[in-house]
């Protein structure tokens, strides 16, 4: 039988983040949008060559995206909200990144005027984020640019015939937000246009097209099967074979369902969810071409290629197959052949070059048997071997702590009420006590500095006498502007996860190994890839520093464990649960020496807690109950009178409050200014014991608050909530703003508590 190779997609930003400054020289008006579109194809022939030559029989096309496919997508359709229309009615590239980016003030040349971008979120549980398409009562949708028949088209002048890639139309509906309208009542609009669509890539030859439906593997309603089922009987009669493509899990009940659509190939993701393939080859008639999943696109690690054959060859043996990573290789880097200091970590990973490699190996020893690539399998073999062994990965100290946790490690000594009392009696915070989330502007001067030390332009010492002095007006101005507990600001850190990585043991960390996150943005995730310790104190010396210059207390400031593993690339080799109990310990004994050291006030943020929750809402309770035991596992190592303080910068809390509420810290600063603090009502109707700081200033946006609106905001929180609950301060982090922002909202912010007292 024949077995052949597809990517599904390819990372977009380059192998050195070409795209990234393409588009921001575009930006900043320093290049002409032809220079632009040259770049950004340069890259796409470049992504072609790079495929073809490593192997890969089925190449995408339309997988490129100048900042994101479901914009793509939403353009392609027309869905255009009313207020980025241009004058002439055009979707032209100002239109384009209006939507992705929105506009600041007066009329471009193209006649936009100011707007904000389109709403942005997650796709799916990975830290790539699209825009949200968003559909109006009324609106006419029509066809716009059509770059996914360009795009073929120039794949193929370059003589790469391509698999052009769709995002799916009941994905794409799905993930839509009607304004006065439900989108599915759009089915049928959308449906007729996709047939137009998939008409012309036929038209221009493409036999195949990869139409991508990911929401195959969440729980989906009525409607949604209703809408799958009445899609892919109008669109498998509209051309071109399609390879219906799900991702992310495992298609779970919907598995027959999805079986029986009536398209010529259906793609599953067996690394997420190996156990499908069993029902997947009963439920498959043999004219369905099905594509694997083996290789994995959403981590970086090296597969077994033997213990994969292991299971391949049987089926090759009875139909053709097509070898694929499990999903698009947009979510993981593009070239490990580009790092040059990972050292031995490097033999157990592959990035997305080495992905199609060994998709290329796997299809020639089941096309030509396994001795025709004999050496290659040895190696990953090695390789594999290795990693089960190896003391960089294994560290039996850490398994014995590990296996000698008890169940009162995960307990505080007092319940919260006792722990208020004795807390309350050491910090002696007024009502309405006023605090900031952590980091302080992180200026160009302070970046400058540290890349002048990461390049050795500047010392250690000199480097360190900079960031003391930053530290030291800091706490200054905090002391004068009369915040009632403090912070150090955060100056010493790169990045929230980056910084503890970096000082943990079993972390590596790459040089070129970006991903894209949205747009031109791109993130470096750590690698997680052995038993996690602590060698040293990592946060304690700066604590103290910055606590020998006042009297006031200094919150200690660490990333809690769930945070540190959902921003990384995590082991494989043992179920995320484990990893993340492993980080807990070390940032428990973090914890405790902060504590040793006087800290009365320790900040364990889990910024990410929530986004780690898993797809489908049957395995929810499952995540929470491990990701909020870690998370009490590394903070109730404190005697009652230290005080806990958790942060989360979102404001989706009502599914998940029994949680939020077991996670038992002292005090949880959460985001709310934006939601007229509409989410304590949750909170309330739920008892929540603690404390709550619910953020007061948009900390998202360059604009200054003012008292009355503070005040007018707790006020509202007082709704909801005792006022010896309350805390008062920002909705995160202020890293991003300029200290022109921050100080006249944290004056304005430090007088609304005053007055709140007076008035109380
Ligand atoms: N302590 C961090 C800061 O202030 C928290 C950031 C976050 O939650 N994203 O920057
Ligand atoms: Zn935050």
């Amino acid at each position: 039988m024949t077995i052949t190779v597809a990517t599904l997609g390819f990372p977009r930003i380059g192998p050195r983040r070409e795209l990234k400054h393409a588009l921001e020289a575009y930006w900043a008006g320093k290049t002409s949008e032809a220079e632009l579109l040259d770049a950004a194809s340069g890259l796409r022939t470049a992504g072609w060559a790079r495929q073809k030559a490593l192997g890969a029989d089925w190449l995408p096309s339309n997988d490129f995206s100048l900042y994101d496919h479901v914009l793509d997508t939403s353009v392609m359709l027309g869905a255009i909200p009313e207020r980025y229309r241009s004058a002439d009615g055009e979707a032209d590239l100002a239109t384009y990144f209006a939507m992705a980016r929105g506009t600041t003030g007066g009329h471009d040349a193209c006649g936009h005027g100011s707007v904000t971008a389109c709403e942005m979120t997650k796709w799916f549980d990975t830290n790539y984020h699209y825009l949200v398409p968003e559909l109006a009562a009324g609106q006419k949708l029509a066809l716009n640019r059509l770059k996914v028949v360009d795009e073929y088209r120039e794949a193929r002048a370059q003589g790469y015939e391509t698999r052009p890639v769709l995002l799916g139309p009941v994905t794409w509906l799905s993930l839509a937000k009607g304004r006065g309208v439900d989108p599915f009542e759009m089915l049928d609009e959308v449906l007729g246009l996709y047939a137009a669509i998939l008409g012309q890539l036929a038209h221009a030859g493409a036999e195949w097209v990869q139409i991508d439906e990911p929401l195959l593997v969440l729980d989906l309603d009525e409607k949604q099967r209703r809408a799958l089922t009445r899609a892919y009987a109008r669109l498998s009669r509209s051309g071109p074979k399609l390879m219906l493509t799900t991702y992310f899990g495992g298609l779970g009940d919907n598995l027959s369902f999805a079986a029986s659509l009536p398209v010529a190939g259906l793609h599953v993701d067996l690394v997420r969810a190996p156990e499908q393939l069993d029902p997947l080859l009963k439920a498959a008639p043999k004219s369905l071409l099905l594509s694997l999943g083996v290789i994995d696109g959403r981590n970086v690690w090296r597969a077994d290629l033997e213990a994969l054959l292991d299971r391949l060859e049987a089926i090759a043996a009875t139909r053709d197959l097509v070898l694929a990573p499990s999903c698009s290789l947009l979510h993981v880097p593009m070239d490990l052949a580009l790092e040059k200091k990972l050292g031995d970590v490097a033999q157990w990973l592959a990035f997305a070059v080495q992905k199609v490699e060994e998709l290329a190996l796997l299809k020639c020893a089941l096309n030509e048997g396994r001795d025709s690539v004999a050496g290659e399998l040895a190696k990953a073999s090695q390789a594999a071997a290795n990693r089960k062994t190896s003391p960089r990965v294994h560290n039996p100290a850490v398994r014995d702590r590990v296996a000698g946790v008890s169940d009162a490690m995960y307990q505080r000594a007092a319940d919260i009420a006792v722990r208020g009392a004795a807390q309350a009696a050491v910090l002696g915070m007024p009502a309405f006590p006023t605090t900031t989330i952590g980091s302080f502007p992180q200026t160009s001067e302070v970046r400058n500095a540290r890349a002048r030390f990461n390049r050795g332009e500047l010392d250690a010492a000199a480097y360190d006498t900079f960031l003391r002095e930053e530290t030291e007006r800091t706490i200054r101005w905090q002391e004068e502007v009369g915040l009632d507990m403090l912070v150090h600001g955060e100056f010493e850190r790169n990045d929230m996860v980056q910084y503890f990585g970096e000082q943990l043991s079993g972390f590596a960390f790459t040089v070129n190994g970006w991903v894209q996150s949205y747009g031109s943005r791109c993130v470096r995730p750590p690698i997680l890839y052995g038993d996690v310790s602590r060698p040293a104190p990592m946060t304690v010396e700066w604590w103290r520093y910055a606590q020998s210059l006042t009297t006031r207390p200094v919150k200690g400031m660490l990333t809690g464990p769930v945070t540190i593993l959902n921003w990384s690339f995590v082991r494989d080799d043992q179920p995320r649960a484990d990893s993340c109990k492993q980080i807990a310990l070390a940032i428990r004994d973090e914890v405790i020496d902060l504590e040793a050291a006087g800290c009365k006030a320790i900040q364990i943020d889990e910024a990410a807690l929530r986004e780690g929750l898993p797809l489908r809402q049957r395995d929810w309770q499952t995540y929470l109950d491990w990701a909020v035991g870690s998370f009490r596992l590394s903070a109730a190592g404190v005697g009652d009178a230290t005080q806990i303080h958790t942060h989360m910068c979102y404001s989706e809390f009502n599914d998940i409050l029994p949680s939020i509420g077991a996670m038992d810290a002292d005090v949880i600063s959460i985001e709310t200014a934006r939601s007229q603090m509409e989410l304590l009502e949750g909170f309330a109707a739920y008892r929540y014991p603690g404390a709550i700081g619910p953020g007061v200033y948009d900390i998202h946006a360059p604009r200054v608050p003012g008292e009355e609106e503070m005040v007018a905001l707790i006020r509202l929180a007082q709704q909801h909530l005792r006022p010896e609950q309350l805390w008062v301060n920002p909705d995160c982090g202020l890293k991003t703003r300029k200290w022109a922002e921050v100080k006249p909202a944290i004056e304005a912010m430090v007088a609304a508590a005053r007055t709140l007292r007076v008035s109380a």
